[in-house]
């Protein structure tokens, strides 16, 4: 049993490996085409042909007239975003940052290359971030993990996936403070379907109740902290990513998800303190990173362990 385990537990984290490999590619590039995306349907709006009135008129009314220069702004957008190259998740080729070098397939072994490289570009020696070989080990080891656990089955790959998406959520909202709905809906759609399928351990009740709830709690946040204060405490995709981990973990976790997701923070703002990277406490961080980074913790304690272990947070038994 124990070495089937292992090799298992082995093959999962080599694919993980690359799997990480790929995860690098999707928390860079996502974003940038987040934000193509959304100028390119600003610029449609504004550009709509005039069939009826047009979007401008239909927002402020027929008495605010369209600024002179509107339209033709808008035009030369159209014509920059039309002019930019593809770029999504395969085009273009992987490319050093700064010197423009074409990343060969032998340079981009996961963590190999790194290591045979020495951290640097082949062609300018210019360093590359140590995060890249981090995400893919961190991604190997949870891969690992979940085999080690529920083998190579159905489930072992729902909670790798799990796994993958939470580690895109958490460095992309810690890099850009936006949490893709891309990612919270596959995350969402897979919980449900996995408690219906019998396969995450959470009864379709419970799932169904832990989205419902996971969301309404932070929106209640929200709205409380915005009537108390006027401030805006964080954005509706922190609400999607709780409604997402309710899903998979079921309503009796969200407490001990809200719990957890504190300890990540502190940790998180401890080890971001002393990388430098916030020297002032008024810089924005994210309520999503913590989110996800709890579910990550649930998931390598194991969510029957964190039941075991903290069972004055769990209220409702619904599973
Ligand atoms: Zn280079």
């Amino acid at each position: 049993m124990l070495v089937s385990q292992g090799i298992d537990a082995g093959f999962a984290g080599v694919l993980g490996l690359v799997i990480g490999s790929f995860l690098n590619v999707v928390i860079y590039r996502l974003p940038v085409m987040m934000l193509r995306g959304w100028l390119d349907e600003s610029v449609g709006g504004l550009l709509r042909p005039p069939v009826g009135p047009s979007l401008w008129t239909q927002v402020f009314g027929a008495k605010v007239p369209v600024p002179a220069r509107l339209e033709s702004s808008a035009a030369e957008a159209r014509a920059a975003l039309d002019a930019l190259p593809t770029f999504d998740l395969a085009k273009p080729a992987s490319r050093c940052g700064a010197c423009g070098h074409a990343i060969r397939w032998y340079e981009n072994i996961p963590v190999i290359s790194y290591l045979a490289l020495r951290g640097r570009c082949s062609q300018c020696k210019t360093s590359i971030s140590v995060r890249y070989p981090i995400v893919e080990v961190v991604t190997g080891v949870l891969f690992a993990l979940c085999a080690y656990r529920f083998g190579i089955t159905f489930t072992g790959a729902l909670w790798a996936t799990f796994a993958a998406l939470l580690v895109c959520q958490f460095l992309i909202d810690l890099d850009t403070q936006l949490l893709p709905d891309s990612l919270n809906y596959v995350l969402l759609w897979l919980g449900l379907l996995g408690a219906a399928l019998g396969l995450t351990g959470t009864s379709l009740p419970a799932a169904v109740w832990g989205a419902a709830l996971g969301y309404l709690s932070l929106w209640l946040v929200y709205h409380a902290y915005r009537l108390a204060t006027g401030k805006e405490g964080m954005g509706y995709g922190d609400f999607k990513l709780l409604a997402a981990l309710g899903a998979w973990l079921g309503s009796d976790y969200l407490i001990a998800i809200i719990l957890m997701s504190s300890v990540v923070g502190a940790i998180l703002g401890a080890i971001l303190l002393w990388a430098g990277r916030i020297a002032h406490k008024d810089i924005p961080i994210s309520f999503g990173p913590f989110l996800a980074g709890a579910g990550l913790l649930c998931l390598v304690i194991g969510p029957v362990e964190v039941r075991q272990h903290f069972p004055f947070v769990f209220p409702f038994r619904s599973t």
